[in-house]
């Protein structure tokens, strides 16, 4: 699939708006103006036609705060609007993010008969889920996301978890992993938690660079050691298939960060969802042409930085795998062109010991 800048969307319906509150949200500082400014009926419909206008392969990724909190019916406008698209020879996926709590069997069948994938969050076995992914009471959220994902799963349209790895479970990797194997959940993706521009004041729950490279490298060889090939770590097998020579990659080995944006519910276009909604990522909206948006001064900026960055990454050994690594996690700063050697070292170190590991069993 070719793809240009701003042609991946991710799109919040209402913002930061949820109904859980978890200690380590990156969305609260959008929570208050979400009921304000959920995404209107006219607002979706040039979101879809924005994204389908000069593409052939489009897919939208639903997020939030908590995307079903825009409702049934807005799903289906959306499926609606979508569908004129596709009558045109469009190819259309939809994948959506949820905390899996306020899933029923409506939803359930509303995704299947649409296709809609749908990855559910879930930091693990409950004693560590609940001290975190929490309703505002306190209460732990863990029994409810099971709920929700019995459901998806009855339903075959179940993409997998996303598990948070902040300072309360990253000791944990084999408890996790065998966690994850006991309860059948086989398609994975682990994220580190860390700060994110004003959004959170979560420092208790960062864990460093170092932290999670040792936590993926357990992960790592439990994965290799099971054998499993139905088993399926997102980041793991980006890495390992560019070792071996294929080209299968996550976001974050793409080099390509200016193709993802967000979306948010009045329109406004920014960059990808790990930075805070920052003027200097401000592209435009889904009102305005396309060409406008992709000629737009901020997103120029932006892709020549991203060029600076890959330039003075080529001397790395590591470059076909990281392409200059997240625009986000491994630099200091928006516009800081030198990557941060904490960063950088734990990469490496967790690139190389799984090239070591693959080339110990002969396969490279
Ligand atoms: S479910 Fe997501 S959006 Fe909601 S509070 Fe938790 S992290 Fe934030
Ligand atoms: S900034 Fe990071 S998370 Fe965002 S698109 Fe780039 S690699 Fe992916
Ligand atoms: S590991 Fe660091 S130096 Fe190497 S490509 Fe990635 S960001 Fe650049």
């Amino acid at each position: 699939m070719f793809c240009q800048s701003v042609s991946t969307p991710i799109v919040k319906p209402v913002n930061g708006l949820c109904n859980l509150s978890c200690s380590y949200c990156y969305t609260s500082g959008l929570k208050m103006c979400a009921d304000k400014n959920r995404m209107r009926p006219e607002i979706l419909g040039a979101t879809i036609d924005f994204f389908c206008r000069d593409q052939d392969d489009i897919e939208f990724i639903w997020h939030g705060g908590e995307p079903l909190l825009a409702g049934l019916d807005f799903y289906r406008r959306a499926v609606e609007f979508q569908s004129a698209w596709e009558q045109q020879g469009k190819k259309i996926t939809n994948f959506l993010q949820t905390n899996a709590t306020l899933i029923t069997s409506e939803w359930v069948r509303f995704f299947t008969e649409n296709d809609f994938l749908v990855g559910v969050s879930l930091d693990g076995p409950k004693k560590f889920h609940d001290q975190i992914r929490c309703y505002s009471t306190s209460k732990g959220s863990y029994d409810e996301v099971m709920k929700g994902i019995d459901l998806l799963r009855q339903a075959g349209i179940f993409n997998g978890i996303i598990c948070g790895i902040s300072t309360i479970n990253h000791k944990f990797p084999k408890e996790i992993f065998n966690f994850f194997l006991a309860e059948n959940i086989k398609k994975l993706k682990f994220a580190r938690v860390k700060s994110i521009g004003h959004y959170n004041n979560i420092s208790s729950l960062v864990i460093s660079p170092a932290q999670y490279a040792d936590f993926m490298i357990a992960i790592f060889d439990l994965w290799l050691e099971l054998d499993d090939l139905e088993v399926e770590i997102r980041d793991i097998q980006s890495v390992v298939s560019l070792i071996l020579g294929g080209n299968k990659r996550e976001c974050i080995y793409m080099g390509q960060c200016a193709q993802f944006v967000t979306v948010y519910s009045d329109g406004s276009i920014y960059g990808c969802d790990s930075f805070p909604k920052t003027d200097a990522l401000h592209f435009g909206r889904v009102l305005d042409e396309s060409v406008i948006v992709r000629s737009n001064s901020h997103l120029q900026s932006l892709q020549a930085l991203l060029r600076k960055r890959k330039e003075s990454c080529q001397t790395c050994d590591w470059y076909f795998i990281c392409k200059g690594g997240c625009a986000k996690d491994c630099y200091k700063q928006i516009d800081s062109v030198e990557p941060l050697s904490e960063v950088c070292e734990n990469l490496q170190r967790y690139f190389e010991h799984i090239s070591t590991k693959i080339g110990s069993y002969g396969l490279i």
